[in-house]
């Protein structure tokens, strides 16, 4: 790509995509990898896009009334508030942010983030476009990958080198503080003043994932339970000692407190087989 291209790109952004960008990008949809998204991070990272150019080329749009204030903001947010916080988290806590485990995950990565051969329609479809493509949008990363490799319990070093690997925007002063940091939790809490871990319903709300799954989001346990349903809650309990201290923790860990003993247990019995299954 030339830089030429590059603005071609963002160009096409501003004016096809933006307008929608606020509304929808949170939004999971199973065979739309792109959305409206803006597909720039890669030309930004190799300086073929000067980031104050592209934060300029939105507001443009805006004053211009060509685009609605909330998508806007909601992108311009993105590359001055995150891109520019997450180079200061890495310059400033780097080198020894990167062996920083403290959730105490120790899985390895399961081998179906290589190949997308998983029954969990959510994962199938982000790992394979992901692998098509070397793109997934930033809720698919945090919400599915992430999300599931952290209630897993896989080693955070594991988790930071497959995203090093498989993103074509992959810099490593970009990737991982959200990786490690971000998604992992395994900064104790630089990046993110919480862990995001959510169940099957999260996904089923922003998503169509769910409804050609053979797992259903809201069950925990049984044959048909979904695997990030049944990791939540054995996440919950497993770090409930060190997430008591969290503040922002308190109403997850309140619902994990009125969870019945029994079912807490079968849950948890579910969890640790399925976990032992993954390889
Ligand atoms: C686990 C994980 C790993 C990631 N690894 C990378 C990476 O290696 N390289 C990378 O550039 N981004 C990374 N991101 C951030 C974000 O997911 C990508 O920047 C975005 O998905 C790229 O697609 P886009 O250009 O279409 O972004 P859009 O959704 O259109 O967003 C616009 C721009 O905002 C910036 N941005 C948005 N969120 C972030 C963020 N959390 N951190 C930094 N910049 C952000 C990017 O420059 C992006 O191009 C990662 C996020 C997670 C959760
Ligand atoms: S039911 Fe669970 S595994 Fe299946 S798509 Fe939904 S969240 Fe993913």
């Amino acid at each position: 790509m030339t830089p030429e291209e590059a603005r071609t790109a963002l160009d096409d952004f501003l004016v096809h995509r933006l307008p929608s960008f606020g509304r929808y990008q949170d939004a999971i949809w199973t065979g739309e990898p792109w959305l409206y998204h803006s597909r720039i991070a890669a030309a930004m990272n190799l300086k073929l896009l000067d980031p104050g150019d592209v934060v300029a080329g939105a507001e443009r749009a805006w004053r211009e009334g060509k685009v609605p204030v909330e998508a806007a903001e909601g992108f311009i947010r993105q590359v001055i508030g995150w891109r520019e916080y997450v180079r200061g988290v890495y310059w400033h806590f780097m080198p020894e942010y990167e062996s920083r485990n403290a959730l105490g995950a120790s899985l390895p990565l399961p081998a179906f983030y290589w190949t997308a051969t998983t029954e969990m329609n959510c994962l199938r479809d982000a790992l394979s476009q992901t692998l098509t493509h070397g793109y997934a949008h930033h809720i698919q990363r945090l919400m599915v990958t992430g999300l599931f490799a952290m209630l897993a319990g896989v080693r955070p070093q594991e988790v930071h080198r497959w995203y090093l690997a498989v993103y074509v925007d992959a810099v490593e002063w970009v990737e991982l503080p959200n990786s490690l940091g971000m998604s992992q939790f395994a900064d104790g809490g630089v990046m993110a003043s919480k862990p995001y871990c959510a169940s099957g319903a999260y996904i089923e709300r922003m998503s169509n994932a769910c409804k050609g799954c053979r797992f259903k989001p809201k069950q925990a346990t049984g044959p048909e339970a979904c695997p990030f349903t049944t990791l939540y809650w054995d996440f919950l309990a497993r770090h409930a000692a060190l997430l008591k201290t969290n503040p922002r923790m308190t109403m997850q860990l309140k619902n994990l407190e009125r969870k019945d003993a029994a079912e807490l247990r079968t849950i948890r019995r579910q969890a640790d087989d399925f976990r032992g299954g993954l390889s």
